[in-house]
């Protein structure tokens, strides 16, 4: 690991801390209830020990095949890992083998597979039901009207934990009105769910109005680590 990178990382990690630390201040919240989860995808092994090095203690992933081999590398280190991308119901079975939280539920065939992944690998995850706040096919996330059915799927399997909700703002949109619309549909959750208190919202764009509207948990990698390449698939 090049000096040059830890000054890197370590800076942006402490602007986004600020960030951070400013939105909970002018929400009247407390930082302690607003979990960083850092997002390496495309990014090295390297830089996910630097990260935990520098204190971040939540990791986050979105593709099966680029995530087993970090958590491998990284196997010595004391990491909550977070899968926070759109999950094919075949990769559901190696992804309740390693990883700690799901973002990303959004289908009952989801949550059989997930369940039978957990219950074989004799571990729990906890679940996020993932929220399609615009209507564009193909994205990740159920419809609103839907989010409570899936929530009670999550609630009723074994071997998951209904964690709570999550949402990515939608482009072009105003992410506090999103943001919004996402805390309405967390407290009808928690209505019938008391314990699913997480609220997983904003990245690096948009943790501000993220942490406005309640969220407990931002998702952020360009601000931490840079750019990414553009993903080819
Ligand atoms: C990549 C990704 C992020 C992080 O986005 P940045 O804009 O780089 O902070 C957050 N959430 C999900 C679901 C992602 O795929």
């Amino acid at each position: 690991m090049s000096e040059d990178r830890r000054r890197e990382v370590a800076a942006n990690l402490a602007a986004v801390r600020s960030r951070i630390a400013a939105a909970c201040a002018a929400a009247g919240r407390d930082p302690g209830g607003v979990t960083l989860v850092a997002v390496t995808k495309t990014f090295p092994a390297a830089d996910v020990r630097l990260l935990v090095e520098l204190g971040v203690r939540d990791i986050g992933e979105n593709r099966d095949q680029e995530f087993r081999p970090k958590v491998d590398a990284c196997a010595d280190l004391e990491v909550t890992w977070h899968f926070v991308g759109q999950l094919q119901r075949n990769k559901a079975r190696s992804v309740a083998s390693y990883v700690d939280v799901v973002h990303s539920v959004d289908r009952s065939a989801l949550v059989d597979a997930l369940s039978r992944g957990a219950v074989a690998a004799g571990r729990e995850l906890v679940c996020l039901v993932e929220v399609a706040l615009d209507h564009e096919p193909g994205r990740g996330g159920v419809p609103p009207g839907e989010a409570a059915a899936v929530a009670d799927a999550v609630a009723a399997a074994d071997g998951l934990r209904l964690g709570g909700v999550m949402a990515v703002a939608p482009l072009g949109t105003d992410p506090a009105v999103a943001f919004a619309q996402l805390a309405r549909i967390a407290d009808a959750v928690r209505a019938r769910h008391p314990d699913a208190s997480m609220i997983s919202a904003g990245m690096s764009g948009d943790l501000e109005a993220a942490i406005t509207h309640g969220a407990t948990h931002v998702r952020v990698g360009t601000a931490l680590l840079g750019g990414r390449p553009p993903v080819l698939r």
